[in-house]
């Protein structure tokens, strides 16, 4: 004997086949679920490419207004200041602590490390500070004007991690 949905082609009795894995509900009101998402992301670092290409070679950059001669710790095309653009200088690699925070809660990336130390790094004739992770310090041992150095990771991430501070 033929069945119906054999004969045309057609088969209203079809089905998904059932999956293994079903989905991980967290909430129902309002409905949250777990969705994994993987992307590659590829961007460029424009105008900052000198700073992170510095870390993977041992150099901390920072900008200096050709204009009015402040000097930026950090990657900046052009001149809080002024306005005007800037040019890359070398920064010294040891500076002093101008504060810090011990954090004991961070975004995924860095849960597992807490508590962790950030600290704005201070560099001799430099006008603003530099945001990195101070290591080495036991939990309540950071002082700020503590004379700390630069240190980077063998092999880079070509990320801002790529720098941190141990004490000098
Ligand atoms: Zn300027």
């Amino acid at each position: 004997m033929t069945l119906p949905s054999e004969k045309d082609g057609l088969d209203p009795n079809f089905k998904f086949p059932e999956t293994e894995t079903g989905t991980v509900v967290y909430n129902v009101d309002p409905l949250i679920v777990k969705y994994h998402y993987e992307i590659d992301y590829i961007h460029s670092y424009c105008q900052d490419s000198p700073w992170f290409l510095g870390l993977m070679n041992g150099k901390l950059l920072g900008s200096r207004c050709g204009k009015c001669g402040y000097k930026f710790a950090t990657p900046r095309a052009h001149c809080m200041q002024c306005g005007a653009e800037t040019e890359w200088m070398e920064l010294p690699l040891e500076g002093t602590v101008h504060t810090w925070t011990t954090c004991y809660f961070g975004s995924q990336e860095f849960l597992k490390e807490t508590p962790y130390h950030l600290v704005m790094v201070e560099f001799e004739g430099v006008d603003t500070l530099l945001l990195a992770r101070l290591v080495g310090v036991p939990v309540g041992k950071v002082e700020i004007g503590m004379k700390v150095k630069a240190r980077f990771r063998r092999l880079s991430k070509i990320a801002p991690t790529d720098v941190y501070f141990v004490p000098a």
